[in-house]
């Protein structure tokens, strides 16, 4: 892999300049973090198993008609994706109560919700993503009313799609974070699903056991979380090819 030069780097994942203008390469990190960064640790084999459940699940929420930023992936760690201008929002949709929302409303985790819950969170790391309504997004104009829309309609959508996606393989998909961007081309503007979707964002448990299969196994220290990920990866049927060779990210050029 030549240079690169990088453009950004969040905690799970790196932005490097992609090959042709318009275009990013995203690196997926080995790096785990919960709190907002107050935990750190690396899961080895996460980043390779998170850029192959991304590529698979954008891929068939394309064929669906699904507009997302994902291109092709490229190798092991990395994937081509779209530039786009990310919304800063956090979109998390659930299905059945857990994590924040059993904590602040009180819920017993693992109730399931009377409907699909749409939930927005500001993202702003010094803040610490705090929730926000749609009044707050449209009035400091983060994304527009029109641009909502789209949000809600296809995270809905997406929604619905996953459910079955992961029912057909005894998983109960509980809740999930999506972002959107907006892909300019030439006058036109459209909203895309962007950033990923991987148990690092989603929580994923086995429909008979209800054994978690997602990063809540790093976030309460309950161990084996490189297998929940690759037993996920395993049921969708895309278990990584069995070679480190190129799982290095590329060079940094400073
Ligand atoms: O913590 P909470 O219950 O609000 O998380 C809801 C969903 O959003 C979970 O699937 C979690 O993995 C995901 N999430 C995320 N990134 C965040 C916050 C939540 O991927 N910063």
């Amino acid at each position: 892999m030549g240079r690169r030069r990088q453009l950004y780097e969040g905690k799970a994942k790196i932005l490097f300049e992609g090959p042709e203008p318009g275009t990013l390469v995203q690196y997926f990190k080995d790096d785990a973090s919960a709190g907002n960064g107050a935990k750190k640790g690396v899961i080895t084999g996460k980043g390779v198993l998170n850029n192959r459940i991304s590529e698979h699940l954008m891929l068939r929420l394309h064929d669906i008609g699904i507009p997302t930023h994902f291109i092709r992936r490229l190798n092991m760690g990395e994937q081509l994706i779209r530039e786009v201008e990310i919304i800063p929002l956090e979109v998390v949709v659930r299905n059945v109560a857990a994590g924040s929302l059993s904590k602040r409303l009180g819920i017993q985790e693992g109730t399931r919700l009377p409907r699909p819950i749409i939930e927005f969170y500001y993202k702003n790391d010094a803040l610490n993503d705090p929730m926000v309504s749609e009044e707050h997004i449209t009035a400091f104009g983060w994304a527009c009313p029109h641009d909502m829309e789209d949000i809600v309609s296809l995270s809905m959508r997406i929604n619905d799609f996953l459910c079955g996606l992961f029912m057909g393989i005894g998983i109960i998909l509980v809740d999930f974070k999506l972002e959107f961007g907006r892909l300019f081309e030439g006058d036109n503007m459209r909203i895309v699903l962007a950033d990923e979707i991987s148990p690092d964002n989603c929580r994923l448990w086995d429909a008979k056991t209800s054994e978690k299969l997602d990063k809540d196994r790093f976030r309460k220290d309950m161990g084996k979380v490189e297998e929940a990920y690759q037993e996920v990866a395993m049921r969708l049927g895309i278990l990584p090819e069995a070679t480190n060779s190129d799982m290095k990210g590329p060079e940094v050029m400073q």
